[in-house]
């Protein structure tokens, strides 16, 4: 697989960071997954709009967008993959040790890797640790996600596929990877971003798009929603068939059908530039 490092295209094997970047020794990076089919990226734009807020909330210089639209376009050349998804890592770059951040400028890592497509249903868990919706990363889309990958190996450990997560104040936030919503009396809700989840692409698009309303609602809804679902890049709209042990029904409830509906066909019209 060829990279693309700091200005250009490297084989993987001989593709280099330093071993101080800032991103490694402290997680000061930020990053951003996109989905791109037959060489065709999904939603870029709005991707890069995040990028460049996840930058400032960390005080990084803002990423030269141009070079990352370079960088997405040629390693999707040298890497033809009829599904995957891209890997904009953007850090701190390389600080001697002792020494504050951008010393040496910030490091761009863009890479590409197949994935599957997900299936229509998945079983979630919720996880005992909370999000906290008043941090200084919340909302950032931020490299320091090893609290997502101790609870999504908790999930993994009871056959789930998502670790849900409440936020400080026992309201519903989000999961380690994705969104949620959950239909209510026929309607459907997700978490605001007040809740402290991230502004998720496929979450703003599935609201655009179905008339979701944003509502702060408990944890335990989870309890009682009639219907489920998750969304992210990866998993687009995905329904949640059982949530700690609790099984909804075993196929996507009417409300969830609509939504994925309604996903694809807006996703494949393409029409809108900021999809480009
Ligand atoms: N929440 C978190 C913590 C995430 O990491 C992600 C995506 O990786 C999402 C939500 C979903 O966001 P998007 O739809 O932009 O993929």
């Amino acid at each position: 697989m060829k990279l693309w490092v700091n200005g250009g295209l490297h084989d993987e094997k001989a593709a280099r960071v330093s071993v101080l970047d800032h991103g490694l020794t402290v997680g000061d990076g930020i990053f951003e997954t996109v989905r791109a089919e037959r060489g065709e990226t999904f939603a870029l734009t709005l991707h890069l709009e995040r990028l460049t807020r996840s930058a400032r909330g960390l005080g990084l210089p803002d990423p030269d967008l141009d070079e990352v639209r370079r960088a997405c376009a040629a390693v999707l050349e040298a890497n033809p993959v009829e599904l995957g998804r891209l890997r904009i890592t953007y850090t701190g770059g390389l600080s001697p040790l002792g020494s504050e951040r951008g010393d040496t400028g910030t490091s761009l890592v863009v890479a590409v890797g197949p994935t599957a497509r997900r299936p229509d249903t998945t079983k979630a868990i919720t996880v005992p640790w909370t999000r906290n919706e008043r941090g200084a990363l919340t909302g950032l889309k931020t490299t320091s996600y090893a609290e997502n990958v101790v609870a999504l190996a908790r999930a993994k450990e009871a056959g789930a596929s998502e670790a849900l997560f409440g936020n400080t104040v026992g309201r519903l936030c989000e999961g380690t990877g994705s969104n949620v919503f959950v239909v209510l009396d026929g309607r459907l809700h997700t978490p605001p971003v007040s809740s402290g989840c991230l502004a998720g692409i496929t979450r703003a698009l599935a609201v655009e798009w179905t008339g979701a309303e944003e509502t702060d609602l408990p944890l335990d809804v989870l309890e009682t929603a009639e219907e489920i679902f998750l969304t992210s890049t990866l998993r687009d709209v995905q329904a949640v068939h059982t949530v700690d042990g609790r099984a909804l029904s075993a196929e996507p409830g009417p409300v969830t059908v609509k939504a994925m509906r309604v996903f694809e066909e807006r996703a494949a019209a393409d029409r809108d530039p900021k999809l480009g």
